[in-house]
């Protein structure tokens, strides 16, 4: 009937129609190239000229500049985005450069002989040159589902992928980053930087500012929060207050991130030199308790004071061996949240009458069980937390032969680090850790004199304070006894 009347209507004034359905037309065609209603109005650069910045080439590495000049010369657009540049303006050495063109991946696949097109439903270009890998992306159309690449990856594994290359302009790609900071454009073309959601005043101010609703973004990535904790952490920057504000409200959003994704974020806050500050941030905006629950439980309980002096010696540790350029590994750190957890669940298997070892056994799996539900814990981690965890109650264990056989350990520098930690934190008595500092100082026949004098017990294996197992844990005390029977 309604139909009928506009087919009628249509034919009797067909200019009429037109004028009508224009509009509709408009939106309809919006809507296809958005999907929304609501885009946000794109912003119009500010050109910040060469004469007016201090990013140099000197400071670019070659591989990103051969990049951009083989875009540029292959007639494409092609500017350096981000975090390399938020870094070099705040003084620091960029940790890598990233690319973006307006190229799309298989034309920057077929400019560049050693390149691989990676990602399936976001596709991105790795180019090597040499042992450098520079990461270039396609300008990308803003979208209301705006989650990251990693994300996608997880909806990729439960197979329901749609390849979903929506190429946008630069403006756009401004638009869906994070925070203004990591939003800046270097052009290969002209030298100037563009700025599209004024990044450079938020740089010089050390402003951490989510672009768009701050609400919203949080919603559409709730990774976004870590991020915000990571770059206040690691930069100094202060979140204002419209970033800061919905984060402890939205939280519980982390418990709806893929474990894996969530994994590679704590890597990100723990291992890349800002672990202590990292860890206060995501204390003080609330999102420990959704990355490691059963840990922030364990915080709240009677021993709390000592379990944090512990991390945060745990994170001072990895931020200062760091400095020193010396390896680190994500198991210490990991060890060490999920200590409280483990002694907390060994104390209940102990009472309920299960033997040390196995009840250490079974509380190791049950804090790990617990926490792969909220980040994951790859298997070549948590095989080293538990011979660490293992080690604790060996440690104490050193007459006769078991000493030297546990120096052999692979594992014995990390549990003998893990047991200065408990000390220093007040978890257990002093005495044991300086035991063995000096067992590995003295010669051989020193060595021989040092198990020797610890009588039968502790050869036997008995062991009074320096182990979960059998000892009991005591409450901080400051300036405590500095010896201890552990000494023998
Ligand atoms: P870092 O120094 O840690 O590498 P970065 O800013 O380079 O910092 P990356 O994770 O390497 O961070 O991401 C590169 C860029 O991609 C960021 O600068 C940001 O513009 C954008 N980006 C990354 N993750 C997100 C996200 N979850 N939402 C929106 N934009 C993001
Ligand atoms: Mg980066």
């Amino acid at each position: 009937m309604a139909s009928r009347f506009v087919e009628r209507s249509a034919a009797f004034f067909p200019h009429l129609w037109t004028l009508i359905s224009r509009p509709f037309l408009f939106l309809w065609t919006r809507l296809l190239r958005k999907g929304s209603f609501d885009s946000p109005r794109l912003p119009e650069a500010r050109v910040i000229p060469r004469d007016q910045h201090t990013i140099s080439r000197k400071d670019i590495s070659r591989a990103a500049l051969n990049v951009l000049y083989g875009l540029h010369k292959g007639g494409f657009e092609a500017y350096l985005v981000g975090g390399c540049l938020r870094d070099l303006l705040c003084g620091r050495q960029p940790k890598d450069f990233d690319v973006v063109t307006d190229a799309t991946p298989d034309e920057v696949h077929r400019l560049f002989k050693r390149s691989r097109i990676i990602g399936r439903r976001f596709q991105i270009v790795h180019v090597r040159f040499g042992r450098e890998i520079i990461e270039v992306s396609t300008f990308r159309a803003f979208q209301r589902d705006d989650m990251n690449d990693d994300q996608h990856l997880a909806h990729e594994e439960t197979g329901l992928v749609l390849r979903d290359n929506a190429w946008g302009s630069i403006e756009e790609d401004a638009l869906r980053r994070d925070f203004t900071v990591n939003a800046l454009y270097y052009n290969i073309a002209d030298f100037a930087l563009y700025d599209f959601v004024q990044s450079r005043r938020d740089i010089e101010r050390g402003v951490l500012r989510l672009i768009g609703d701050p609400e919203q973004r949080y919603r559409e990535d709730p990774v976004r929060m870590l991020r915000a904790a990571r770059f206040a952490a690691k930069l100094g920057f202060e979140p204002d207050r419209a970033t800061a504000e919905p984060i402890p409200r939205l939280a519980e959003l982390l418990l709806q991130v893929p474990p894996a994704r969530l994994f590679d974020e704590v890597l990100k806050l723990f291992l890349s030199g800002h672990a202590r500050a990292s860890y206060q941030e995501l204390r003080e905006l609330g999102l420990f308790p959704f990355l490691f629950p059963e840990t922030d439980l364990c915080l709240q309980g009677d021993q709390g004071e000592t379990w944090e002096a512990m991390i945060l010696a745990a994170m001072d540790n990895t931020d200062a061996r760091l400095a020193e350029d010396k390896p680190v590994t994500p198991a210490f750190i990991l060890a060490v949240l999920l200590w409280p957890v483990v002694t907390a669940r060994l104390d209940k298997y102990r009472a309920d009458g299960v033997p040390p070892a196995p009840a250490l056994h079974k509380a190791a799996s049950w804090a790990l069980d617990q926490q792969i539900q909220h980040t994951a814990v790859p298997r070549r981690f948590s095989t080293v937390m538990r011979e660490m965890w293992d080690l604790q109650q060996r440690l104490p264990r050193r007459g006769g032969k078991r000493a030297d056989t546990l120096l052999q350990h692979p594992r014995f520098r990390a549990a003998y680090d893990f047991l200065l930690l408990r000390e220093q934190a007040g978890e257990i008595r002093a005495g044991l850790g300086a035991w063995w500092t000096r067992y590995q100082q003295v010669d051989e026949q020193e060595r021989y004199a040092m198990t020797q004098a610890l009588g039968p017990n502790q050869g036997a294996g008995g062991d009074g304070g320096g182990n979960n197992g059998g000892g009991r844990r005591r409450r901080r005390r400051r300036g405590g006894r500095s010896s201890s029977s552990n000494q023998g």
